[in-house]
């Protein structure tokens, strides 16, 4: 066996990889070193989640927002964004279409909308959940333990809180009057009330280093996530970071690869921001170890408004296109999309 094979091998088979053999595979360069990443991160992908594509709608349903995080085009900062609530009707109308394209999973997504009312928010999940046989995630930020109690009674299955960096001086860089241990307190009882959970992280984050993002799938596995989402961190003119470079994405699709290799069974999505770089990286991500894709049913009129980074995928085609899209996309590479809610794999394979 070759000296990358024994490494990968090596990593698989760990219970909590070293970090200085993910800083090692983040470093690989040659093209036939990435080949042979990806292929085991594709075999280990077929092995713990089958070859279905999840698919997850996304509703982003208010770009109000109390942060003011470096990285993001929602910063309250920004006085540039005309801001948008999407009243419960529509919002209703639109999860409505959803499911009569075939999805069986929302995420109702929202940037830290001081306004947001856990018991408004609460009872659009009842009636979404007594109407429709489909999933609810949430992505709505940081929210007391009362809040997040309501709405998984109310019957909301999934939450989805990214870390974006497990390193805590990196974090408080760039979130300014945000706690990380507050951060890392939500995950706890996110999982304690019985959420199915997601996080995940940037890739290219001013000062930003391979052992940090060793150190984020370290914490991947730690945690035991039921998803998370990488994606490639991508300059705002109207926030802290405008004119930073991009992330790489290479490098984006190294920590992917790795990801699954360590984390194994987690739901990895090819993310809309792997899309939406010079081109469309969204295959590559599903090629190396990636089974999700999340098609925008946010209604036409605000796509453009939810712009957390620029050049963002999918804004003008019409709600709905995207599944034709990605139909098309798993066809390419032998795959075929899963429309069932496609719960966790967390229990079902002993690893
Ligand atoms: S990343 Fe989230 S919390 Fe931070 S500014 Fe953007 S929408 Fe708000």
């Amino acid at each position: 066996m070759s000296k990358l094979g024994k490494l990968l091998k090596r990593i698989y088979c760990a219970v909590l990889p070293k970090s200085e053999d993910l800083e090692e595979v983040l470093s690989l360069n040659a093209k036939a070193d990435l080949a042979k990443l990806f292929f085991f991160a594709d075999k280990t992908r077929e092995k713990f989640c089958g070859n279905g594509i999840v698919l997850r709608g996304i509703i982003e349903f208010s770009n109000f927002c109390q942060r003011d995080c470096f990285y993001c085009g929602l910063n309250k900062n920004n006085r540039k964004l005309q801001r948008y609530r999407i009243s419960k009707l529509k919002l209703f109308n639109a999860v409505k279409y959803l499911v009569s394209c075939g999805i069986q999973t929302v995420v109702l997504q929202s940037g830290e909308d001081l306004a947001l009312d856990a018991a408004w928010l609460g009872d659009l999940i009842k009636e979404i959940k007594s109407n429709f046989n489909i999933a609810v995630t949430l992505c709505v930020g940081e929210r007391k333990a009362r809040d997040y109690k309501i709405w998984r009674l109310a019957g909301a299955d999934r939450y989805l809180l990214k870390i974006e960096t497990s390193d805590e001086k990196l974090y408080s860089s760039m979130h300014p009057r945000m706690d990380f241990k507050n951060r890392l307190n939500c995950l706890r009882v996110l999982k304690e009330l019985g959420y199915q959970v997601g996080s995940g992280n940037l890739i290219g984050l001013p000062g930003q280093t391979l052992k940090n993002i060793a150190q984020d799938i370290i914490f991947f596995k730690r945690n035991d996530f039921d998803m998370i989402g990488i994606g490639p961190f991508i300059a705002h003119k109207h926030s802290q970071f405008a004119g930073k470079e991009n992330g790489d994405v290479g490098l984006v699709l190294k920590t992917i690869a790795l990801t699954r290799i360590v984390t194994k069974n987690a739901h990895l999505p090819a993310t809309t921001a792997l899309g939406s770089l010079d081109r469309d990286y969204r295959l590559e991500g599903l090629k190396c170890g990636a089974n999700v894709l999340m098609p925008n049913f946010t209604p036409q009129a605000y796509r453009k408004l939810y712009e957390i980074y620029p050049q963002k995928r999918c804004v003008n085609e019409p709600v709905g296109a995207c599944n034709f899209c990605m139909d098309k996309m798993a066809k390419k590479i032998g795959r075929f999309i899963d429309y069932s809610k496609a719960d966790s794999f967390k229990g079902r394979f002993l690893i």
